[in-house]
């Protein structure tokens, strides 16, 4: 077998020989919806599944395929399917894995429309879930069901930072048959691969790191089965048909190509941001695992190549303190997402979290003093002055 190369290689090589497109360096944007076929007897080889040669852009688009095998190599998996966004290749993947009856268990914290599709899939589908702590193996144990097909699992859970300990839910899941699916939106396969530590699928909303420059709303699942990943393209992805524009594709193999070294400086800047935060006396509570006193430091040294570009910190003060800080800063841009080379900011209270029940906040450590940033690659001074102003004014 040849030599595997580094990720760093990887995310700007892998999936992609020139020699198969006239030589282009890049990969081409396939802008097309069909494939002519050569002789009708090819076209009855291709439908038939005898011949791997393309039909319909639905069903396989060569800038799509790129992206997809790329990040098949860069997650440790087996195969990859991409899709209009990352709620598309999240719902692909929870439908694809459970049937009417089913049980989902779920990390405390997981993104809100991600929260929103198991309400859905409870309603129409009668697929049941449970949102618990995952901190011990004896809390998982107790909260799996007979009929429990996946634990599904965001890490660091956003906005609060919190970690699941991934090796821990695998022993258990692999005792039980049950799959084990990570929303790895987060970190990128840069930071951490869950297939690698026998996790089965994971999922990104590549509209964040992997893109990388907020341009683009896309989806990606990874799979460590080739085979079910196949079966799953055939069903979530041919017939309901959500795909990925090759555009989309293109913008997301050109942002690939610096994951790596955006990360290294998204990581570098978060902590030096952490760090003047943790010393400014207006805030209180800070979560970023990069930090010593993060209560699982250790795990995510362990399961983390680096602690991450995104910071949460509570204001000390009001919810209308935090809200004064969105209102002053110049730099920093007032938006919600992430993994953008800007830094933004944004109040989870009451903008992406403002649908959670306040009981059910407070319990997940979202309080209206918290802020939680996306460090981005400007130079750290310039975001820590902005911020400064920000805090010193309140
Ligand atoms: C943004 C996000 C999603 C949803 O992705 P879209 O591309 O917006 O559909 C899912 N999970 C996490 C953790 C996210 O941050």
């Amino acid at each position: 077998m040849a030599k595997k190369n580094q990720f760093e290689t990887d995310v700007i090589h892998a999936g992609y020989k020139p020699s198969d497109h006239l030589g282009s360096l890049v990969p081409p944007i396939f802008q097309t919806s069909s494939y002519t076929f050569p002789s009708a007897e090819e076209g009855e080889r291709r439908f038939a599944g005898e011949s791997n040669g393309h039909i319909y852009s639905r069903l396989g688009n060569p800038t799509v395929t790129a992206l997809e095998e790329r990040m098949a190599v860069l997650e440790e998996g087996g195969a990859a399917l991409a899709f209009a966004s990352g709620m598309g290749a999240v719902s692909a993947t929870l439908f694809h894995l459970t049937n009417t009856g089913d049980h989902i268990l779920c990390s405390d914290g997981i993104y809100g429309c991600t929260f929103g599709l198991l309400q859905l899939m409870k309603k129409k589908y009668d697929i049941d879930h449970d949102l618990i702590v995952m901190d011990s193996e004896e809390t998982v144990r107790a909260a799996i069901r007979d009929n429990t097909k996946v634990i599904y699992i965001e890490t660091p859970i956003n906005p609060t930072m919190k970690l699941v300990d991934l090796e821990m839910i695998v022993s258990i899941a692999k005792e039980r048959g049950i799959r084990v699916v990570v929303d790895n939106t987060f970190c990128s396969p840069y930071l951490q691969r869950p297939l690698s530590l026998g996790c089965d699928y994971v999922v990104h909303s590549a509209t964040k790191y992997i893109g990388g420059h907020g341009d683009v709303v896309a989806g990606i699942v990874v799979g460590a089965d080739k085979e079910e990943i196949a079966e799953m393209g055939v069903t979530m992805r041919k017939d309901i048909g959500g795909i990925m524009s090759p555009l989309d594709a293109w913008l997301l193999l050109r942002g690939l190509k610096t994951l790596a070294v955006r990360l290294d400086r998204h990581c570098e800047n978060a902590e030096k941001i952490a760090d003047k935060l943790k010393a400014h006396p207006k805030v209180g509570r800070m979560l970023y695992p990069g930090d010593p006193d993060f209560p699982q430091y250790e795990l995510a040294k362990r399961q983390m190549k680096l602690p991450g570009g995104m910071i949460s910190f509570e204001v000390k003060g009001s919810k209308e303190d935090a809200q004064a800080i969105l209102n002053r800063v110049k730099l920093i841009r007032l938006a919600v997402s992430l993994g953008d080379t800007e830094t933004l900011i944004q109040h989870p209270a009451t903008m992406t979290h403002s649908v959670v029940p306040e009981g059910e906040r407070e319990k997940m450590g979202i309080s209206d003093t918290l802020i939680r940033m996306s460090v981005g690659l400007e130079a750290w001074e310039d975001i820590w002055e902005d911020l400064k102003q920000a805090l010193d004014g309140i």
